[in-house]
């Protein structure tokens, strides 16, 4: 399913660490190695606070990791400077939870989704009319909501702004940032749908960060789990419900809320709070909230193994396999 050919960017030991109060260092990413497929979307979950969304920042350049490097085209993206590094905006798009936030609300809608094609001199102004409507239209809103300005629309209806503006300077890839947990569950069914179909016609790769792991399901090829900083597990998005090892992943899938969940089971909790990012224990990190914690977990950091067809976990509990 996933081919070393179709790899669009590749993240090799990426480590972020922030200076804390006290001379202590907090280690928001530690040693993170994923890749991203052409086409597919990768899931990243986990609690909030996990790291997840200070991860997908590097990919924007918003933020540099302090070790580790992430390729895209042979390149590594987080030394790019000056003119290098703003055309490479035009590769790798981002869609944040808030769009609002984004906005300049004094903006109408022509104005905010050709914002990046005049940035980039793609288009003349006198297009702007008919591109702003075209995009409109590929988000399945009507061409007038050009004229509208942010607050005379809906949350879904900026959502697909948001949307139609990260996919006007045709990406390679697009970041996702909790992009539909502000909406109600039916309108982020649209924009998931939406999504998909998008991706599906342009070949387009999706980085999504989500707290949801039920949501997350529905539509990721690969989804890595993410758990204070670390990736404790990586399998594809369809096996997630089948095949998950790592206890983390298994308790986020027991809080899983399902329809045709059987009620009968007792939903397993994840046990206490994770602790605190500045005093991470020796050994796994998830330990004192794990009810198969060992010594050697005490003791030593479980490394990301392989298990072949995409699935990797890292857990002592698999250390013979
Ligand atoms: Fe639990 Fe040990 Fe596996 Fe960590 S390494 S998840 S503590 S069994």
């Amino acid at each position: 399913m996933f081919d070393e050919k179709d790899v669009v960017l590749e993240a090799r030991h990426v480590t972020r660490k922030f200076p804390a109060p006290g001379g202590r260092t907090l280690t928001a990413c530690r040693d993170v190695n994923l890749k991203l497929y052409k086409g597919k979307t990768l899931g990243l979950v986990g609690e909030s606070g996990c790291g997840k969304s200070t991860f997908m920042r590097f990919l924007v350049s918003l933020d540099i990791p302090t070790e580790g490097e992430i390729f895209f085209h042979g390149k590594d993206i987080t030394r790019l400077k000056g003119e290098e590094l703003r055309q490479n905006h035009q590769y790798i798009q981002m869609v944040f939870q808030d769009p609002s936030a984004s906005f300049n609300p004094k903006m109408k809608i022509r104005d905010i989704i050709c914002e990046p094609l005049m940035n980039f001199k793609r288009i003349q102004a006198s297009e702007k009319e008919e591109t702003a409507c075209r995009l409109l239209e590929m988000v399945d809103l009507p061409g007038d909501f050009a004229d509208r300005y942010p607050h005379n629309m809906s949350g879904g209806q900026r959502q697909r702004v948001a949307i139609a503006r990260a996919i006007a300077l045709e990406p390679e890839i697009i970041v996702m940032d909790e992009a539909t947990c502000a909406l109600d569950v039916s309108v982020q069914k649209t924009i998931i749908e939406l999504v998909v179909g998008l991706q599906k016609k342009k070949g387009i790769s999706i980085g999504f960060i989500a707290h949801d792991l039920g949501l997350i399901q529905s539509f990721a090829h690969q989804i890595a789990v993410m758990y204070l900083g670390t990736i404790v597990e990586v399998l594809p998005g369809e096996e997630i419900s089948s095949k998950a090892m790592h206890p983390y992943t298994q308790a986020l899938l027991g809080a899983v809320f399902d329809l045709n969940m059987d009620f009968s089971k007792k939903i397993e909790s994840i046990k206490s709070e994770a602790p605190s990012p500045l005093d991470m224990p020796p050994g796994c990190p998830f330990q004192d909230r794990c009810g198969h914690c060992m010594e050697i977990c005490r003791k030593t950091l479980p490394a990301l193994r392989d298990m072949g067809e995409g699935h990797q976990v890292a857990c002592h509990l698999y250390d013979e396999k």
